[in-house]
Parts: structure tokens; sequence; C-alpha cells
């Protein structure tokens, strides 16, 4: 049995006390566990401040992207076995364990592409500077350093490889070292990482750190100059943010939470046009890619009243095509969910949602003699307004059609519902429809995209998210940010505002100088 270790204070170390499983979603066999116990984390927060900070702050900016570049490269190289792990021990299929492994590996070159461009300074420039005096000599000027602190990164089970890698390109441009704790179900994939980062000893000493299990009291050890970043469910998150120490020494928290996202189609989208063509395959796309495990998967489907009938039957006949089955087939469309109480969880929702919500395909039937499968769901709300369906993220393949009149304010108030989200679709060609939705849900969802007949057929899904775009949204879905390039790594710096001669500013900060200076 394969027992998965911790990396931290430069060593591996094996966990002590009761094991937790990890299992091959597929044939529910066990693959390997994990034992928590042993760490004392005051001395690895320690570590990371001691051996990371100074390790990492001494390079530039361009030379920490070169690390992320050639981690991205030796990760790259072993592919195919990340692969393989990630359907043993995620039920990915070959396709979904690509999405993640290739998103992993593409946002670190993402990521060292931007600090390749970054100043060779050990600080960032913000904005414009501005005259303060009676003239410009005494000036005004923002800056963001590195701050000297640690990262704990907390993770979701959906995305082992990404989840991670995202989080720490960020901390890595900054200059801050990582403590990584991947979601223990999945957990296989992120510590093959883990022991991937560690053999090729790309990374100076204290940069990486990685938590198989419980992270016990190591957010009692955080400081004033360290970050929390979580990405799981809104309950778990809100629990992090309230740790008493994180809240008395104003550490800061990134969360990135649950979503009720939604994809609202337009009356005016007529069918079989490119418009109505990408929503249905976006629909089904998010419904099935990951077998519906990605917080920014499309939760509720706004559809005109008139024309429910038409897009359920439209799904129903898209979603009748995806095969569902062993994730290792080539053929294999969808798998299963991760974990046996991730299947437990996604059929109670499916069973609640039904109390409000017909069911057009799809259910809580099982599906095969063994394996966490659950079948491809769609439902169509009787009541728009019932609380459950804006308020239940149901983290599987499922999703419901809510429908509403076809008015742009009135699809942004059901979107609202949600309670801030990640990311909302919307599919029109009536630019005065779209302007009147986006102004509307913007303050509530984190990225709008927009689909119509000029870019469909350009257009990435709007459930990826992007290293240059912001990922994140308010309210429920966490009211955190991450990526969104150099915005992402600002998150582990300090920005300060620098008051003085504008001389001094000019030649020691960097800042530019404007025409009309005195
Ligand atoms: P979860 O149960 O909230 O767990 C998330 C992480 O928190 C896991 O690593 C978990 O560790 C850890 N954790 C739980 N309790 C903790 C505690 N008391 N102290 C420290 N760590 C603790 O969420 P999940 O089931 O892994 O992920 C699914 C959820 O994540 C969904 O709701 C999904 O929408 C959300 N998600 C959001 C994003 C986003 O970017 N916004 C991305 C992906 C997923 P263990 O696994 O060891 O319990």
């Amino acid at each position: 049995m394969t027992t998965l270790q911790s990396y931290v204070l430069g060593r591996w170390h094996t966990g002590t006390g009761a094991p937790t499983p990890l299992h091959d979603p597929h044939t529910e066999a066990q693959v390997a566990e994990v034992r928590s116990g042993g760490i004392e984390f005051a001395a690895v927060v320690r570590h990371a401040r001691e051996h990371g900070v100074p390790a990492l702050q001494k390079r530039s900016f361009a030379e920490r992207g070169a690390l992320l570049k050639a981690l991205s490269g030796a990760l790259h190289e072993k592919r195919e076995e990340l692969i393989t792990v990630s359907v043993q021990n995620g039920g990915t299929t070959r396709g979904d364990a690509k999405f993640d492994i290739d998103g992993a590996t593409g946002t670190l070159m993402a990521y060292a592409e931007l600090a390749s461009k970054l100043p060779p300074k050990p600080y960032l420039v913000d904005g414009e500077g501005l005259q303060l005096g009676r003239t410009a000599r005494f000036w005004g000027q923002h800056v963001w350093t590195s701050r000297p602190g640690v990262a704990v990164h907390v993770n979701a089970f959906n995305f082992p490889a990404w989840g991670m890698l995202e989080k720490m390109a960020c901390a890595f441009v900054a200059g801050v070292p990582v403590i990584e704790k991947p979601g223990t179900p999945t957990a296989l994939l992120a510590w093959r990482i883990a022991q991937l980062i560690v053999e090729k000893e790309l990374l100076p000493q204290g940069a990486y750190q990685f938590v198989a299990g419980s992270t016990g009291d190591l957010l009692d050890h955080l400081g004033p100059m360290d970050a929390l970043a979580f990405t799981g469910s809104s309950g778990t998150g809100a629990k992090l943010k309230a740790t008493p120490n994180l809240v008395k020494q104003n550490v800061r928290v990134n969360i990135e939470a649950d979503s009720l996202n939604a994809a609202v189609l337009a009356p005016d989208v007529e069918a079989g046009g490119p418009t109505y063509n990408a929503f249905l395959a976006n629909v089904v796309l998010d419904l099935t890619q990951k077998t519906g495990q990605k917080c920014t998967a499309v939760r509720r489907i706004l559809v005109p009243r008139e024309r429910v009938a038409e897009v359920a039957a439209d799904l129903k006949a898209e979603l009748a095509r995806i095969q569902v089955g062993d994730p290792s087939a080539s053929t294999t469309r969808m798998g299963p969910v991760a974990s046996r109480a991730q299947g437990d969880d996604v059929r109670k929702g499916i069973e609640r949602l039904q109390t409000v919500a017909q069911t057009i395909t799809g259910g809580t039937q099982k599906l095969f003699e063994r394996g966490f499968y659950v079948a491809p769901t769609l439902l169509v709300a009787k009541d728009g307004d019932a609380a459950i369906v804006h308020s239940d993220e149901v983290f599987g393949p499922c999703s419901t059609i809510v429908p509403y009149s076809g008015d742009a304010l009135e699809a942004a108030r059901i979107v609202q519902k949600g309670a801030g989200g990640l990311v909302s679709s919307c599919y029109s060609n009536d630019d005065a429809w779209v302007e009147a939705y986006v102004l509307a849900a913007a303050p509530w969802t984190g990225r709008i995209w927009i689909g119509n007949d000029k870019s469909v057929e350009q257009a990435l899904a709007p459930g990826m998210a992007l290293p240059w775009m912001l990922h994140g949204g308010p309210g429920r879905a966490g009211g955190g940010e991450e990526l969104g390039g150099v915005r992402g790594v600002q998150f582990y710096m300090q920005r300060t505002a620098l008051q003085g001669f504008k001389g001094l500013l000019e030649a020691r900060f960097g800042v530019p100088q404007p025409a009309a200076a005195t």
C-alpha cells in the first residue's frame, strides 16, 4: 500500500495516526493512504521563512520565472505518468486528466513568461505617480514589494495539479515560499507532482513544502506577512477565514469557494445558429467535463420560458451521446465522481432539486455494479424562484434549466440569487441586451463570458480559468481573486504609498518622468 508522505523541513515525513484511505473511483479499490500526524508546523513555517524567503527573494522576477519554466518542463516530461495517476485516483477520463495537468504546466509557463517581462528591480510600480506638493517636487507613488512571509495553499480535490501549481506560480513570482496541502481524496496526483518537484531539485531549500493530510495547527503559526489561499467549499472557507489567529494577525486570506454559475440564453438567439450551438456545446461540456466537478461548471441554465421545451430536448439529445464508464477507456467521455462521499453528496443534491424540478434526463439511479458513478442529470425548475435551485451547489454532473421572461434585467436578478458567483456566460447577438445584462450582473459575478455569432467560433469555453484573467467572485464564491496576470502575484506583495522628493523617487523607485516636471 502506498502511503503518501509530506515533504517538510527539507525531507520526506511519514505521518502517524489513523490512516485515511484513497480509492480508485472506478473500481472502488484502495490505492493509497494518508496519515497526518507528527508534523511540527511551527518549524515548517519557520523553515519557509528562514530558508525559502531569502532564497527566492534574492532572485529577480525573471529568475523566479525561469524556475517556473524549468518546473513546467520537468512536469510535462512526466505527462503520461501523471495522466495515469489522475485516472487511477481521480476517476478522470484521459481528456479530463490532461485538462488538469496541461492546465497546471500551462499556467506555470504563463507566469514564467509574465515574470520574464517584469522589471529587473525587486519591486513593481503601481499606477501613475502624482503631484502632492505645491509643485511637482513633492511627489507620490505606489510600489509593490515582496512580503517576507510564507503562503499556505489549501486546495480542493477536483484539480490536484492545476489548483496547486497555479497558486504556487503566483507566489513564486512574488518571491514567497509555499506550503501546499491537496484535497485528500485525490491527493495521489498532487503527491506524485510533489515527488517530481523535489527529485528535480529545481527549487531552493524552503521554497516548497507539501503536507499530505490534515494541516493540524498550521494556521495558528501564521503571522502578518503570511498568506492563506484556500480553494474549496464556502463552508470550509468561512471556517478557515474565521480562524482566531488569522483574524488577530490580519493574515491575508484569499477564498475561492463554490458558485451557482449560470448560463443565460437571450431570446434573440436562433436555434441552429453558431451562438445557439455554442450554448448547447458549452452546457454539455460543463455538465460532463471532470464529471461536473468544476468550480466554474454551469449549475443554472436560464432559458426564455417559451423555449424551455426545445432547449431541454436539444440538451437531452446531446447528453445521450455522452458515453459514461471506465475513465481509462478511450471512448469514455465521462468517468465517475472522485469519491464515494462525493457520489453520495451529489445524489442527495439531485434528490433535493427533484423536489422543485422535473428530471429531463439522468437522476439518482445506480449506473454500474461498482464505482462512484452518477448519471449526467438535467432538470427543469418548476418554479424559477425556488431557493434550492439557487443555493445548493450539486458538485457533480447536474444542472437545472430555470425558465425566465427573456428580459436581461430579470436574468441578472435571477443570477443574483446565487449570492455571488465565479462565472456567468450569456449568449446573445443583441448588443443592447448584453449591455443591460452585463451591467446588472457584473457586481455579482467574477467573470462574464459573452458569446455571439462573431466570436463563438474562437471562444474558449466559459468554464476555463485563464492565467491572464481574474478567477474568483464575490459573496458565496469566496470574495477572492486569483490569477489575472500580475494581479495574482500582488496578493503575495505589499502595496506601499511612497511620498517624497520626486527626484529621489524617480531615481530609486523607477517612477516614470512626467513631461511637465519642475
Ligand atoms: P472542501 O471539503 O471545502 O475542502 C477543501 C480543502 O480544505 C481540502 O484540502 C480539505 O482537506 C481542506 N480542509 C477541510 N477542512 C479543513 C480544516 N478544518 N482545516 C484545514 N483544511 C481543511 O472542498 P472540496 O470538497 O475539496 O472541493 C469541492 C468544493 O471546492 C466545491 O464546492 C467547489 O465549488 C469548490 N471549488 C472552488 C474553486 C474555485 O476556484 N473557486 C475551485 C475548485 C473547487 P481534506 O480534503 O483533507 O478534507
